[in-house]
C-alpha cells in the first residue's frame, strides 16, 4: 500500500519536473514563455515542497537544483569567473521571518548584533555580467546556466546609460584595474509598449512583457537593431580581487561613483523588520516605476558574514527574493467582440467591466484567438480573473465556473467579417481566422495606418482619426492614394476641425515623406511578417523594390534571420496583382524604392565574384557584403564556377561543399578582413 502510494509520489515529482524544464526552455532559451510567472511559480513551489517531503527522490538533475539556462550556440560562450546565481524565493511574510532566522543561526551574538541587510527592488529583466579592464568595458555575458554564459558584448554597448569607459565623479577614488558588474538589463513600461505597438503594426509578434522583450533583445545577431530597443540597466554586484570593502553597500557606493546606475531605491537595514516594511511598501507602491519589479532582493550587506553563511548549488544563503504577488482581479465579460487587423486576421477581445488593475483601469483583454478560448472555456456572461502579474498586457486566466450564468454557450467564429460583411476563411493548421477582401474597411485603414506610422513613413498629422474619416470619405483606398491628396485639398478643408493651416502641414508631411529611406518605404508597404528590422536587412540585401519584386523564396531566405515564413510572404506580396499597381504608384510619387547607391572607394576586388555562407563573428554578413561592393566587388547568393571567393562563417552549409566541389577559394573570416579591410 504504502509502496504503491509512493510510486504515486514519484510520479507526480517526475511529471512536475517535466513540465518545468518545458516551462524553462520556452522561457529562458525561446523567450516566449507558455505560462504565467504565477503558474510557474506556483507548480515549482510544489516541486519543491515534495522534493522536501519525500527527500528520497531528490535528484541533482531536478531543475530545482539548477539554474534555468538561457544557452542557445548562437554566441561565443564564456566562463563565469564567479559563479552566477539565482536567488532562492519567499513569498510571503513568514517566509522571509525564516530566512532572517537561518541566517542568524549561522552567526555569533556579536556578529548578529552587527547584521545588516540591503533591500533592493527585484527588477524584472535580465542579468548580465560585465567586465572591465583599464577602466574600459572588455566584455558581457549573459548568465546562461549560471557557470558559463553568452558573449553578448556589441548588444551590451548600445545600452545608453552604461559607461563604455568609467567615470571618476568622485576624485581621488582608486578605479581597480580589472573589476566586474553585475545587474539587470530592462526596459522601461512606456519604451517596451511602443516597440510592441510598432510590432503588432507590423504584423510582427509581440513580446509578453518587458522582460521577454528584453531577453530577446539581448540575443539578437545584430547590434543595429538591438540599438534601436530601449534598454536600460541598473547594476547590482561589484566583484573583483582588488575590492577590500567590508560591505555590500559600499560596493555599490563605489559602483555609483564610477558612473554605473545604481537603483536609487536601494535601502541599508538594521533588522528584518526594515526590510519587511520596505516590501511592504514597494508591493504596494510597485506601480509608481517606470519600469516593472516583481520583488525585493534582500542580501546580507556585510561581506564576511556572505563569505560564512555560503551558497547551496543554486542559490547564495546570504540572499533571498521576496516575490510580489501576481496582480489578479475578478471581473465581468460583458461581450466578446471580434477585430479586424490590417492583415485580414480577425481576432477575439473580450469587453470587460472596466476595474482597477496593476496600476491602470482594464476594460478590455485579447484572447488570442478560438483556441485559447476553447482551452479556458471562456464564454460571454461569464466572470473571470483577470492578471497582469509579469504581463503588461492584461489577460484572462481563468473562468470562475462557480458564478457562470445558467445557459451560457460557448461563443463560435463568426461568419462574416465584421466589418465588411465578406465570408471568413480559416486555413488549415492555423488557429485564426480572415477576412480575405483586400478591401474590407479595416484593412484599409489599418494598412494606411501603419504606412503613416512613426517606424514607417512618419507622416506627422495623418493619424487614426484623420486616415478613419479619409477612407469613409472615399479619398484614401491604397496607400498610394495618399500621395493624391493635395488634388482634394477643398475636400480636406470641409474635414472636421480642419482649417488652411492644418491642411497645409498635412500635405507639407505627406510631401517631406518622400525622402524616407528604402527601409522605411519597405517596411511602410506593410507585407506580412515584415518588421523594421527585417525590413532594414532586406533593404541592404537586395537594394531596391524591383530586385526583391523578382526574388525567390531561397533567394530571400539568403538574409540572415529571415526564414521561411517571412520569404514566402514576401513573394505572395509580389505576385498579387493589385500591390503591384501601388508599388508603382508609389514610384510615380517619388518614393525611394532604392537604397542609396554604395559609393565604391576602392576597386581591389573589380571583377571578383563573392559568396558569402555561414554566421561570422565581427560583422553582419550585410556589412560583408558592403565591405564587397565598396572595393568595387561583387556579391551573389550560390556558389557557381564563376565564384571568385567563397567567405565562410560559422557553421557554413552546403555552400562551403559545393565550393569544396568547384575547388573555389574558401576564405576565413580574418583572411576576408584582411583583404577588405574593417573600416571602409
Ligand atoms: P529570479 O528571477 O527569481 O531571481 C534571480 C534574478 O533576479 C537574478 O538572476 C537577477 O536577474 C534578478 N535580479 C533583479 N534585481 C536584482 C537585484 N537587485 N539583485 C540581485 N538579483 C536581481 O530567478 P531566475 O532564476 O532568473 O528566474 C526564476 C523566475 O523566473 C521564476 O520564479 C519565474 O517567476 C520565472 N520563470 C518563469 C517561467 C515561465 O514559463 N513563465 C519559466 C522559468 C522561470
Amino acid at each position: 500500500m504504502l509502496k504503491a502510494r509512493m510510486t504515486e509520489i514519484e510520479k507526480k515529482i517526475t511529471g512536475l519536473r517535466d513540465k518545468i524544464r518545458k516551462y524553462n526552455y520556452h522561457y529562458y532559451v525561446k523567450t516566449d514563455p507558455i505560462v504565467s510567472d504565477f503558474e510557474y511559480d506556483k507548480i515549482y513551489t510544489e516541486l519543491l515542497e515534495l522534493e522536501n517531503k519525500y527527500p528520497e527522490y531528490s535528484n541533482s538533475e531536478s531543475p530545482t537544483q539548477r539554474i534555468g539556462s538561457d544557452l542557445t550556440k548562437s554566441f561565443p560562450t564564456v566562463q563565469h569567473t564567479v559563479p552566477m546565481l539565482s536567488l532562492s524565493n519567499t513569498y510571503n511574510e513568514e517566509e522571509l521571518l525564516a530566512f532572517d532566522k537561518r541566517i542568524r543561526k549561522e552567526l555569533t551574538s556579536d556578529e548578529q548584533s552587527k547584521l545588516r541587510y540591503v533591500a533592493e527592488l527585484k527588477i524584472d529583466g535580465v542579468s548580465v555580467s560585465i567586465t572591465y579592464v583599464n577602466g574600459k568595458l572588455f566584455r558581457a555575458a549573459t548568465r546562461g546556466d549560471g557557470i558559463q554564459g553568452e558573449e553578448i558584448t556589441a548588444n551590451v554597448k548600445t545600452i545608453r546609460s552604461l559607461p563604455l569607459q568609467v567615470l571618476n565623479t568622485d576624485e581621488g577614488v582608486n578605479i581597480f584595474s580589472e573589476f566586474e558588474v553585475r545587474g539587470e538589463i530592462f526596459m522601461d513600461v512606456k519604451g517596451f509598449k511602443k516597440l510592441n505597438e510598432a510590432r503588432e503594426a507590423a504584423g510582427e509578434m509581440v513580446f509578453k512583457n518587458p522582460r521577454n522583450s528584453t531577453a530577446g533583445t539581448v540575443k539578437l545577431q545584430d547590434p543595429r537593431i538591438v540599438a534601436g530597443r530601449p534598454l536600460d540597466i541598473y547594476l547590482y554586484y561589484l566583484i573583483s580581487p582588488e575590492s577590500n570593502f567590508d560591505h555590500h553597500s559600499d560596493n555599490l557606493n563605489y559602483i555609483g561613483n564610477l558612473g554605473f546606475k545604481v537603483n536609487p531605491h536601494n535601502q541599508v537595514c538594521s533588522d528584518i523588520n526594515e526590510v519587511l516594511n520596505f516590501c511592504r511598501l514597494w508591493e504596494k507602491k510597485r506601480h509608481e516605476l517606470s519600469y516593472e519589479i516583481d520583488g525585493v532582493v534582500v542580501k546580507v550587506d556585510n561581506i564576511a558574514f556572505q563569505e560564512k553563511i555560503g551558497s547551496i548549488a543554486k542559490s547564495p544563503r546570504w540572499a533571498a527574493a521576496f516575490k510580489f504577488k501576481a496582480e489578479r482581479k475578478s471581473t465581468l465579460l460583458n461581450r466578446i467582440i471580434w477585430q479586424v487587423g490590417r492583415t485580414g486576421a480577425v481576432t477575439p477581445v473580450a469587453e470587460l467591466e472596466p476595474i482597477l488593475l496593476a496600476g491602470s483601469t482594464v476594460s478590455r483583454a485579447t484572447l488570442h484567438n478560438m483556441d485559447e478560448i476553447i482551452r479556458k472555456d471562456i464564454r460571454e456572461g461569464d466572470t473571470v480573473f483577470v492578471e497582469k502579474g509579469g504581463d503588461v498586457i492584461p489577460k484572462i486566466v481563468e473562468v470562475n465556473l462557480e458564478l457562470r450564468p445558467e445557459k451560457s454557450t460557448t461563443p463560435e467564429f463568426p461568419d462574416l467579417c465584421p466589418v465588411c460583411n465578406t465570408k471568413l476563411y480559416k486555413p488549415e493548421n492555423e488557429v485564426a481566422i480572415y477576412c480575405e477582401n483586400t478591401e474590407c474597411n479595416a484593412q484599409v485603414k489599418g494598412r494606411i495606418i501603419h504606412f503613416a506610422s512613426r517606424g514607417a513613413m512618419d507622416i506627422e498629422g495623418l493619424g487614426e482619426a484623420i486616415i478613419d474619416q479619409l477612407v469613409d470619405l472615399g479619398y484614401l483606398v491604397t496607400i498610394a492614394d495618399i500621395y493624391t491628396l493635395r488634388r482634394h485639398k477643398e475636400a480636406l478643408l470641409e474635414l472636421d476641425r480642419f482649417g488652411e493651416k492644418k491642411v497645409d502641414n498635412l500635405l507639407g508631411a505627406i510631401e517631406e515623406s518622400k525622402n524616407r529611406i528604402f527601409e522605411k518605404v519597405l517596411f511602410g508597404i506593410g507585407i506580412r511578417y515584415v518588421g523594421a528590422g527585417a525590413a532594414a536587412k532586406i533593404a541592404d540585401h537586395f537594394l531596391s523594390m524591383e530586385n526583391l519584386s523578382s526574388a525567390a523564396v531561397d533567394d530571400i531566405e539568403e538574409v540572415s534571420e529571415v526564414g521561411p515564413s517571412i520569404s514566402s510572404s514576401i513573394v505572395r506580396f509580389f505576385e498579387n496583382e493589385n500591390n503591384l499597381q501601388i508599388i508603382a504608384a508609389l514610384r510615380d510619387a517619388g518614393l525611394r524604392l532604392e537604397k542609396a547607391k554604395t559609393v565604391v572607394s576602392s576597386n581591389k576586388l573589380v571583377g571578383k565574384t563573392f559568396v558569402l555562407t555561414g554566421t561570422l563573428n565581427s560583422m553582419t554578413r550585410e556589412r560583408a557584403k558592403e565591405l564587397v561592393l565598396k572595393n568595387g566587388g561583387k556579391v551573389v547568393s550560390s556558389v557557381s564556377k564563376k565564384t571568385d571567393f567563397v567567405v565562410a562563417g560559422e557553421n557554413a552549409g552546403s555552400k562551403y561543399d559545393k565550393a569544396k566541389k568547384l575547388r573555389i577559394a574558401i576564405l576565413e573570416e580574418e583572411q576576408f578582413i584582411n583583404m577588405v579591410g574593417q573600416s571602409l
